[in-house]
Order: C-alpha cells, then sequence, then structure tokens
C-alpha cells in the first residue's frame, strides 16, 4: 500500500479526493464538519511536505449544476478547519480550473467546484477523468466515504497516475482497522451486528462467519431469527419470508463453530413511542399488540460477559431504537462494555451506519480503537468486497 508518508512533494500540485459531503443548514453552514476534520491529516502532511493540494469532493447529488449544492459554501468551514487561507475554483476542470490552480502557491490548497455537477463524474466517465488528472502532477484518495463508487475522481483517475498515485492518512487508517477485524484480529474475534432487518446485513452476516468465533445479534433483527426458531414476537419488525435463510444461517454458524447470541430477553412496548408502556419479557414470548424496542438486562449482562472475553470486536448496528431514550438502553450498556473492554487492551471498531451515530451520541467515540468514517463503503467491505476507489490504488 503507497500511502503518502515519506514521500517527497516539493514543489508537487496534488490532486486530493476527500469526501466533503457534508450537512448543511438553511443558510449554507455546515452542520457536522467531522468529514473535513478527517481529510486534515492528510492535507496538512501534504502542505506541509510543498506540495500545493488541488481538494475535489462532491456534495450532495445534484443534477446539474445546482448552486444550493456549490462547495464555495463549505469554503469558510474548511478555512477554519485548515487554519490556512482556502482559494476556490468556480471550474472543476478545463483551462480556467487549470488558471486558478496555477495562482495558488505551493503549501496552499485550493477546493474545486463540486465534482457532480458534471454528469460524467458518477459515470466513472474516461474522458472526464482526464481531465481531472489534468488539474496535477500526482493522485491522492483519501474519500473511504465513496471508496464503494467507480467514480471519475474515486477510481478512474487513478490510471492516469501509476506511479504517483497513493492512499491519503484517512483512507489508510479505514483499510488498516478492516484489515484488523476481517483478517489479522487476536482471537476471539466478536462482531456485533444489529440494526433494523435481517434483509440488509445478509450478506455482511455471511461473510463474518468466515473470520469470526461469536456473534451476537441485535437490533430489529433479532426478532427474524425467533420467530423462525418458533417464538412469539408480537407486532416486532420480522421478516417472516427469510425464515428459511435465517435459519440456515444459524445452521452454517454451528458448522464453521461460530457461537450466536442472541437475546434472552427483550424490553417490550404497546406502542412506538418514548413515553409508551414498557416491560421485559423473554424474547421469545412477546404477547401480541406488543412490540419489542431493545434488550433487556439478562441480555445485556450476557453480551457484557462475550465482549470482555473478545480480544477484537467489530459492532455495525444498534441493539435497539436508541433514538428514543426509553429504548436506548441496550446500545449504551453495550457501547460501556466495549469501551471498558477497549480500555483493556482489546481491538474495537464500530462502523457502518447507526452504531457511528449511537457511538457519537452517547460519548464513546474516543474510547474505541476506530470510528470508521464510511456508511456504505464500510458495509461493503465488511461484505468482503473489493472497493473500486481502494483496487484503483492498488493495480
Ligand atoms: P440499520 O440502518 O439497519 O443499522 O438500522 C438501524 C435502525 O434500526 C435504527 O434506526 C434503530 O432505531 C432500528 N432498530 C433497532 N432495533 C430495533 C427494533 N427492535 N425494532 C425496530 N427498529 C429497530
Amino acid at each position: 500500500m503507497q500511502s503518502i508518508e515519506n514521500q517527497s512533494f516539493e514543489g508537487k500540485t496534488v490532486i486530493v479526493r476527500v469526501d466533503f459531503n457534508v450537512p448543511l443548514n438553511e443558510k449554507f453552514e455546515v452542520t457536522d464538519a467531522t468529514r473535513i476534520h478527517a481529510a486534515k491529516p492528510t492535507i496538512d502532511m501534504l502542505t506541509a511536505a510543498g506540495a500545493k493540494c488541488v481538494l475535489l469532493s462532491h456534495l450532495g447529488r445534484p443534477k446539474g449544476i445546482d448552486p444550493d449544492l456549490s462547495l464555495q459554501h463549505i469554503i469558510p468551514s474548511v478555512g477554519d478547519i485548515l487554519g490556512k487561507e482556502v482559494q476556490f475554483s468556480s471550474e472543476t476542470i478545463g483551462n480556467q480550473a487549470i488558471e486558478a490552480i496555477s495562482s495558488v502557491p505551493y503549501g496552499g490548497v485550493i477546493l474545486m467546484e463540486n465534482l457532480r455537477f458534471h454528469a460524467e463524474e458518477t459515470k466513472g466517465d474516461p474522458a472526464f477523468a482526464q481531465a481531472l488528472a489534468d488539474l496535477g502532477d500526482a493522485y491522492v484518495n483519501d474519500a473511504f466515504g465513496t471508496a464503494h463508487r467507480a467514480h471519475a475522481s474515486t477510481a478512474i483517475i487513478a490510471n492516469h497516475f501509476p506511479k504517483a498515485k497513493y492512499f491519503g492518512l484517512l483512507l489508510k487508517g479505514e483499510v488498516q482497522a478492516i484489515k484488523q477485524v476481517m483478517e489479522t484480529g487476536q482471537k476471539p474475534v466478536l462482531a456485533i451486528i444489529g440494526g433494523a432487518k435481517v434483509s440488509s446485513k445478509l450478506t455482511i452476516l455471511e461473510s463474518l462467519l468466515d473470520k469470526i468465533d461469536d456473534l451476537i445479534i441485535g437490533g430489529g433483527m433479532v426478532y427474524t431469527f425467533i420467530h423462525a426458531q418458533g417464538g412469539s414476537v408480537g407486532t416486532s419488525i420480522c421478516e417472516p419470508d427469510l425464515k428459511e435463510t435465517a435459519l440456515a444461517l444459524l445452521e452454517k454458524a454451528k458448522a464453521k463453530g461460530v457461537r450466536v447470541h442472541l437475546p434472552t430477553d427483550v424490553r417490550i412496548s404497546d406502542a412506538f413511542d418514548n413515553n409508551a408502556t414498557t416491560k421485559i419479557v423473554p424474547v421469545d414470548a412477546i404477547p401480541d399488540e406488543w412490540m419489542a424496542l431493545d434488550c433487556g438486562p439478562d441480555s445485556l449482562k450476557h453480551f457484557g460477559e462475550v465482549v470482555h472475553q473478545a480480544k477484537t470486536i467489530l459492532w455495525n448496528g444498534p441493539l435497539g431504537v436508541f433514538e428514543m431514550e426509553t429504548f436506548a438502553k441496550g446500545t449504551i450498556g453495550l457501547g460501556e462494555h466495549i469501551a471498558s473492554s477497549t480500555g483493556q487492551g482489546a481491538y474495537s471498531l464500530v462502523g457502518g451506519g447507526d452504531s457511528v451515530a449511537a457511538v457519537k451520541q452517547f460519548g464513546f467515540e474516543e474510547q474505541m480503537s476506530y470510528v470508521s468514517t464510511g456508511g456504505g463503503a464500510m458495509l461493503e467491505s465488511l461484505e468482503g468486497k473489493q472497493l473500486p476507489g481502494i483496487a484503483a490504488l492498488l493495480s
């Protein structure tokens, strides 16, 4: 893996694909700058090495040019976070763009207009990739959030830099974190897979069975398994048509020696409401008209023991409807166990969507070994897929 570390960038114009697809409010202010902060170490390293950074990103899903989705809106935030003046080019490619870049000093930074104002970007158009490549002497990909897309700026452009294409520090960190869980993790390796539906996590579950020793299944997915085993799940979220698939998965896990841990007790509710009436019942005895929205205290205790035995922990998906305080106890309790186990030397990776949101919301971010910045890209990595943005740097 060729990263930007220990390379010479003095006097070079370096194209850096970042993921600045950040949320904006109605005043076009950045409301969550996590992704800008995440790219800062790479930009700092390149500019300190004497490079001129040409930042490429997309913002939202524009259909053609859309002033509401101009990257110019984020220039003040990017400047504040990088602690330096950041120039902006209203053209992404072409002579005007190249001219704007030439006015930036080495050690400086320029952000180009939204890549997706050009439909060719998402089509992976070779001519557009060529025009992007014309903007600099070297290519760095630091956009893990779009690494699962074979777009012009994330994959195709790399063909133009066979000897000068590099992993940015964020992308390298993400790839190493996945490797640490999927390939080189110290045993026992535990995966905690929660979230709403089995259907959206099926490929992940199947791919993980070859890599792990323990599997905790949590969240709404649980009730498809319990229903398949003949339990009563009331009105809990359930995919009855996946009965055979769920049973086959449990069989496969058994055959591979993977210990599967399902909740034994759950918090049920008479409505999908934070103020509804709740009680704790066995997971397979949920009365009609009641729905399970979190795991119960006995389950959490057992999950805690499993977490503390593990040396490598992957967490994807919450254990309950953590967005409502009443049903957040399982997710918070699990976060506490993982944080404490990490403090005692286990390696923990939190990745893919809502568990990342939960970890941030409940303040565990600093206590995990690694919290991924990529939603879809992390999910596809866990499914065992080679991401086009990463493959393009390795070929
Ligand atoms: P996912 O995006 O598949 O990881 O699903 C995350 C969502 O699953 C969150 O919004 C949770 O509120 C939801 N969830 C977790 N547990 C349950 C449950 N028991 N019933 C319904 N939704 C759940």
